[in-house]
């Protein structure tokens, strides 16, 4: 098949089911049934690392071996973040304007933040536990290495900094909303995270993803969490196998 009628065939598919600028650059997946995550691997070649890979993420992780982060694992410095949140048919996502304030230094790596976004229920778990949403931060090195920060979301009180994320969120299709966010006034004050390696939880599922899982949920309150539930009811990549991979032991000792 030529690669235009390949991307011809995607867009036949993508057209109305996937929302957004993107709806043509990949053959649509979704959550659930033939587009589900146990067929991503099969939806494009690209998506191979899907199945074969063995660093996958989401995972569960044992709470206990949350840390605080030392200087030479991660630094997380955020603050006010302006961008545009859009729904693109899978989440919704704010993404920055490159602005150079909001960074994760990783083992000495620089990782500025792209874009952060949520899922319903959690895509990690700790100590077998998932969460009623999990927040995502993306930072992108300059050489395209890629750290997420996830943050777990429980139900509890309103979340005055999220809330222009969830006072009107857009519908799949609507155009995008200009919004200031203070991610300082976000995430928790205690930054004691576990730490390990693992991929992308969409497709492509690209692996050597560091994750910086913080232990410490943040409370949105249930109106908040049914304003998303509302747009996804749930998006989410189910649990992958550890495969001997230990959160935390991987990072430079004390
Ligand atoms: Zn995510």
């Amino acid at each position: 098949m030529t690669s235009f009628l390949r991307l011809a065939i995607a867009g036949l598919f993508a057209v109305g089911l996937c929302a957004g600028a993107s709806a043509l650059e990949h053959a649509h997946w979704s959550y659930a049934g033939k587009t589900g995550p146990s067929e991503w691997a099969a939806l494009a070649p690209d998506n191979a690392t899907c199945k074969t890979g063995q660093q996958q993420s989401p995972v569960d992780l044992p709470a206990a071996k949350a840390k605080a982060l030392a200087q030479h694992d991660a630094g997380i410095r955020y603050g006010k973040a302006a961008g545009r949140l859009v729904n693109n048919g899978h989440t919704l996502e704010l993404d920055l304007e490159g602005a150079a304030d909001n960074k994760v230094v990783y083992q000495g790596v620089e990782y500025r933040l792209a874009q952060f976004h949520f899922h319903t229920p959690s895509e990690h778990h700790l100590d077998g536990r998932a969460f009623p949403m999990e927040m995502h931060l993306v930072n992108k090195s300059a050489d395209g290495a890629i750290t997420v920060v996830g943050v777990m979301i429980k139900a509890g009180r309103k979340n005055k900094a999220l809330a222009p994320v969830f006072a009107k969120p857009p519908k799949a299709g609507d155009a995008a909303h200009d919004l200031e966010i203070d991610l300082a006034a976000v995430l928790p004050a205690d930054h004691k995270a576990l730490l390990y390696t693992g991929s992308l939880t969409t497709p492509p599922c690209t692996e050597r993803v560091h994750w910086v899982v913080l232990e410490r949920p943040i409370e949105m309150s249930r109106a908040q969490i049914d304003a998303f539930r509302h747009l996804f009811r749930d998006n989410h990549r189910p649990i992958q196998p550890l495969n001997g991979r230990e959160p935390v032991e991987e990072t430079a000792g004390e």
